[in-house]
């Protein structure tokens, strides 16, 4: 079970799109995301990192609903 904020979240607040690869700001190459993805899915709010395969910078994305954010 995943934990947010101290909540303990069921199935149906995970329901949101992570992509696999985003545009990087930079060189608008395309960032792949790490492999780093929990049991259950990710948890809105998760901060997802992403690697550039152009200029290999790192990218730490956020998802999810803002109102998840304490
Ligand atoms: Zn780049």
């Amino acid at each position: 079970m995943w934990r947010w904020g101290g909540v303990e979240l069921t199935c149906e607040a995970m329901e949101f799109e992570v992509p696999l690869t985003i545009e990087c700001v930079d060189c608008l190459g395309t960032c792949h995301r790490l492999p780093r993805e929990p049991e259950g899915g990710f948890a809105p709010g998760e901060v997802i990192p992403y690697r550039c395969e152009d200029c290999l910078d790192r990218w730490d994305i956020q998802f999810g609903p803002e109102e998840a954010h304490p």
